[in-house]
């Protein structure tokens, strides 16, 4: 496979509007190791990428956001270090917010002692409650002692301790949620895929973030629009903690139409069966849209070229499609692919009494892609459908052949559709045709350009499969039940008999079948069992 064109460096020359990069550019991608990366965490991997390295020359962090062991796993974490790489996003460090607990506690410490936090114990709902009422905890002004020994109770790991939380004491009054008391401190004595069963309280994201950027020497935190109400907090950590500086810098979230992009239900649908795994080409995961068919160039062309706006919009598959079908035209190999289930067998009247194979090329307008073997012969089968539109004494162009007449028709006397024909209600199958080869025809004239594979050379069977959307709602909701937004019908798949060459084809590769569009072999040829090719989209609306 001949690698696709290099991402155009169109991206340069947007105008972002970082400040003060002139004492350099340090970024960071901050995934929490839940799960496989899907579109949108790509979307922010490479533009972080983009300012740190092409942008700017600065560097960029991949830094585990891995506070919440209940739902991490050493797997996700793998995983993610070779999608960032698969994506050309190359870290110059790779961190973890583990490696910072003993760091974190401290600050937490100092904090409940200059008593700008505390501990808490109101149920979550009676939390929640109370933030949105700006209604304060009876806990928001125990001693400093008290916050201690339940903080101390927390990190036991006690049966007492995981009733506490500790709060960060901003303002309750404000009008910005965010800087109502939020939490900082959470017991959960799970035992931690890194740091095992040494800690039993973690960080939240609110606090581990900005500490940790500081600490690490980020200059510039890029985060997706919704935490702009939480960049005053965070802004507030670092004053209070007297910690360097940091910009805040936000770019919209990636949404696509009929499109589940959260990890929570992402997880779900791979747990519950309803696709084959992480990588399914159903799963908007960069594992999956690229076994669908995606190349990274496309990908990156298409993120960075609409990555700066902040305007959240979903967007449409089709110009995601369209983008990548500009990289896979020009190197896409081309061969032929006949619908299995009643090929018509064909005599071709003037053809050579003997099979008669010629070097073709593989891609008529791009010579570099290779040569492969065409057979000339009598006997040839072609789709149903083609025949069937056939008129008497039509004259037609075998592609790569030349044009020829159709001469006779056969039709099946299978009693349903010979029934159902007399009924009016469908037509008859065509089992037989004869053509004469009419050489001297002009190819030009001919209405229809037909795809045939002669039967003599071996035959390779290919599954064709195409897949739609897993949901059949445009924009979910977040409240939205996976059951009621379902779509049960989300593979379509057909036995195809394709030509000699196909037999070498390789898992990965990206074909064009004649006429039927571009697919991705997910499975080679192999002892006989039929190779799986992945029909990829094309930008078209269906
Ligand atoms: P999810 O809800 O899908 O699990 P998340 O934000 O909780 O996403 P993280 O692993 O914390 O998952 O995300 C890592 C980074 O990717 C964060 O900086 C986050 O802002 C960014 N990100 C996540 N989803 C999107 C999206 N749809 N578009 C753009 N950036 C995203
Ligand atoms: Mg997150
Ligand atoms: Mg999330």
């Amino acid at each position: 496979q001949k690698p696709a064109k290099e991402t155009q460096d169109e991206g340069a020359s947007y105008d972002i509007g970082l400040q003060d990069t002139e004492n350099g550019v340090v970024t960071r991608f901050p995934p929490e190791p839940s799960g496989y990366l899907h579109i949108g965490h790509a979307k922010a991997a490479l533009l972080n990428d983009y300012f740190a390295h092409k942008k700017y020359k600065g560097k960029m962090i991949v830094r585990f956001d891995d506070t919440n062991p209940t739902k991490e796993k050493q797997e996700y974490q793998d995983s993610i270090l070779k999608d960032c790489e698969l994506l050309g996003v190359r870290p110059d460090q790779v961190t973890y917010t583990s490696d910072y607990f003993q760091d974190l506690y401290d600050r937490a410490v100092q904090m409940i002692k200059d008593g700008n936090a505390y501990a808490d114990n109101s149920p979550q709902e009676q939390l929640q409650k109370e933030r949105m009422e700006r209604k304060e905890s009876d806990h928001r002004n125990d001693s400093v002692e008290d916050n201690l020994a339940h903080f101390e109770q927390m990190k036991e790991g006690s049966e007492e301790g995981t009733k506490w939380y500790v709060r960060a004491k901003l303002d309750m009054s404000s009008d910005n949620g965010a800087l109502r008391d939020p939490v900082i401190y959470r017991c959960n004595p799970q035992p931690h895929h890194r740091t095992g069963s040494t800690w039993k309280i973690y960080p939240t994201y609110d606090f581990a973030c900005p500490v940790v950027d500081s600490v690490e020497g980020i200059t510039h935190a890029l985060r997706t629009t919704e935490y702009n109400d939480r960049d005053a907090q965070y802004q507030w950590f670092l004053k209070t903690l007297k910690l360097r500086h940091v910009y805040n810098w936000n770019f919209s979230r990636m949404n696509f139409i009929r499109t589940l992009l959260s990890k929570r239900k992402l997880t779900k649908l791979v747990d519950a069966g309803i696709v084959w795994g992480w990588d399914d080409p159903r799963m908007a995961t960069v594992r999956g849209i690229r076994r669908k068919g995606m190349t990274i160039p496309a990908l990156q062309e298409f993120i960075l070229k609409q990555g700066p706006s902040k305007n959240i919009n979903y967007m449409d598959w089709t110009s995601f499609w369209a983008t990548n079908k500009k990289y896979i035209d020009p190197v896409a190999a081309r061969y032929t692919a006949v619908i299995k289930q009643d090929a018509v067998k064909c005599t071709v009247l003037g053809a050579p009494e003997a099979p008669r194979a010629e070097d073709k090329d593989l891609h008529a307008k791009n010579p570099e892609v290779g040569k492969k073997k065409v057979i000339f012969s009598k006997h040839i089968i072609l789709d149903q459908t083609d025949a069937q539109s056939f008129a008497d004494d039509e004259e037609i162009t075998l592609m790569n052949w030349g044009n020829a007449i159709v001469r006779k028709k056969s039709y099946s006397l299978n009693p349903v559709n010979f029934v159902a024909s007399i009924a009016g209600q469908g037509e008859r199958l065509i089992t037989e045709l004869e053509l004469e080869l009419h050489l001297q025809g002009d190819v030009k004239k001919t209405s229809k350009k037909i795809t045939w594979l002669s039967q003599d050379q071996d035959l390779i069977p290919v599954t064709l499969y195409d897949f739609d959307y897993l949901i059949t709602k445009d924009k979910p909701d977040p409240e939205d039940s996976l059951e009621d937004i379902l779509n049960h019908n989300t593979e379509t798949k057909v036995e195809a008999l394709a030509d000699c060459n196909v037999a070498a084809l390789k898992e990965d590769e990206i074909v064009q079948f004649d006429r039927k569009g571009y697919f991705r072999i997910d499975r080679a040829f192999k002892h006989g069992e039929a190779a799986m090719a992945f029909q990829i989209p094309t930008g078209k609306k269906m």
